[in-house]
């Protein structure tokens, strides 16, 4: 009994130990993945190994190729850290060792994420009614939105897709601005639907989609089974589409609108940035991450829907054998997966250690710190190349390759992370202000590496 005790406390003491080391530790450790690979390597052991010697043999093998992402100067992927009480909260959920597949295998996870469901709606501006699937990512609540869709549009047309798969179905047009997240085609791809069904919308200059140009698409493709995949929060610029008007052209045209927003549907939570999302609660379906900027733990998002019996039907299934089904959907009847983590208990704890101030602040401080971010490098003699509306920031330093040398300097750096991208054409460095744990001095010391480092590397600032 009090060896069990004891191996979860040398866990939890690891955990605690390697996050109060995040503030002064180096971001992204440049490691060679081999000697990593080496150090898990070695044979499957054929005799069994104490479980105080397996943890101390796995933080040994770990710690030197963890990457700071939980930290206060990560600055890729809108990654986020994970808050102590959803961090602690996720590390009961792993000791009670719950499944949230429905009632009777969880009574506690299923209430957990209904009370949390019924508050992330609020907080988002989603109406009460609709339903909320908790999923393991922006990629899974895409494609549990876009099954739903695919439901709806297929037999708004006649066709039962469930029973009679794809195969001589009516054509399903997916419309999508040009700058879509990519795990929208692969969700496509998933869903049979393939990414030849994509007809791109041009989108203007911040990668918004274009509401004329999409009213002319719908328009000239005529009647028939049509989903639009709108966008909250660019993963370069922040930008949002209007959503009001996009879901107002959709409907007319009888399709179904889906939101990918997975970190900018944070906007609504905030009154500062709400009317970035105006109109969002008109939409069909909405995928959003709680592992980015709501600060929970991995592996963590939602996947709402206006029609929780159209969100059912698509993604449940029956079978004699299960009990406890039959209710209101809830569970794995909103999720791809059958038996899952309960990841409820984290979503729950972390909301509550915020309340809505929280959030609004959380969401308001990132943005702040994002336009310092901006104005620092811009005093600096670098170029921000996006309007800093959310958390993004864009910035060159000069010509591509100089761009990339940059970007490469302060990821071997270490002060802080962040990584380059391709937009219109440019190489960049993204800037994602994510993280509730940094601060004004975070931004600043870390402002100040990469004018070091760019100052440093030779050749012209001038793009
Ligand atoms: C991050 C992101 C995704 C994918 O989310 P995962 O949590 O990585 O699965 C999808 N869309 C947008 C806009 C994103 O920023």
């Amino acid at each position: 009994m009090d060896e069990l005790r004891h191996l979860f406390r040398r866990a939890a003491d690891h955990a605690a130990d390697y996050r109060l080391s995040l503030p002064e530790r180096p971001v992204g450790v440049p490691v060679d993945q081999a000697v990593l690979n080496e150090a898990f390597a070695g044979p499957l052991p054929d005799a069994p190994t104490p479980p105080e010697r397996v943890l101390a043999e796995l933080v040994a093998a770990a710690e030197p190729g963890l990457v700071a992402t939980a930290g206060p100067r990560y600055f890729g992927f809108v990654v986020g850290g994970a808050s102590p009480a959803a961090t602690a909260a996720d590390m009961l959920a792993a000791g009670w060792d719950q499944i949230a597949f429905n009632a009777v295998t969880s009574p506690a996870a299923v209430a957990a994420e209904t009370a949390a469901g019924t508050w992330l709606k609020e907080l988002l501006g989603i109406p009460a009614t609709a339903s909320a699937g908790f999923v393991t990512g922006g990629q899974a609540a895409n494609t549990a939105g876009l099954a739903a869709a695919r439901h709806q549009v297929l037999a708004d047309a006649g066709w039962d897709v469930e029973r009679r798969g794809l195969t001589g179905a009516p054509a399903v047009r997916v419309f999508a601005g040009a700058e879509r997240h990519a795990t929208i085609d692969r969700s496509l791809r998933l869903l049979g639907l393939g990414t030849d069904a994509l007809r791109p919308v041009p989108t203007g200059p911040q990668g918004a989609i274009d509401p004329d140009a999409l009213a002319a698409a719908l328009r000239d493709a005529g009647p028939g089974p049509s989903i639009v995949c709108l966008q909250a929060g660019n993963v370069n610029t922040g930008a949002c589409d209007d959503l009001r008007r996009a879901c107002d052209l959709v409907h007319r045209h009888g399709g179904w609108a889906h939101v990918d927003g997975a970190f900018g549907l944070w906007a609504a939570a905030s009154p500062a940035t709400r009317h970035l999302v105006d109109g969002l609660e008109t939409a069909d379906s909405w995928a959003c991450d709680g592992h980015k900027w709501l600060n929970l733990p991995y592996d963590t998002a939602f996947a709402f829907c206006a029609r929780p019996d159209v969100h059912a039907a698509a993604m449940s299934y029956a079978a004699a054998y299960l009990v406890g089904s039959g209710g209101a959907p809830a569970g794995a009847d909103l999720t791809a997966e059958s038996s899952r983590r309960a990841r409820g208990f984290a979503v729950w704890a972390g909301l509550r250690e915020l309340g809505r101030d929280g959030v609004a602040a959380l969401v308001e401080r990132c943005c702040a710190l994002a336009r310092r971010f901006a104005d620092g490098l811009s005093a600096a003699g670098f170029e921000v190349v996006n309007d800093v509306v959310l958390n993004q920031v864009l910035v060159g330093f000069g010509d591509d390759a100089r761009t990339d040398r940059v970007v490469a300097a302060v990821q071997t750096d270490g002060t802080c992370w962040a990584g380059g991208t391709t937009w219109r054409g440019r190489r960049l460095m993204r800037i994602s202000v994510s993280n509730a744990t940094t601060t004004e001095a975070d931004v600043d010391r870390s402002v100040a590496a990469i004018a070091r480092l760019a100052h440093g590397i030779g050749g012209e600032l001038v793009h």
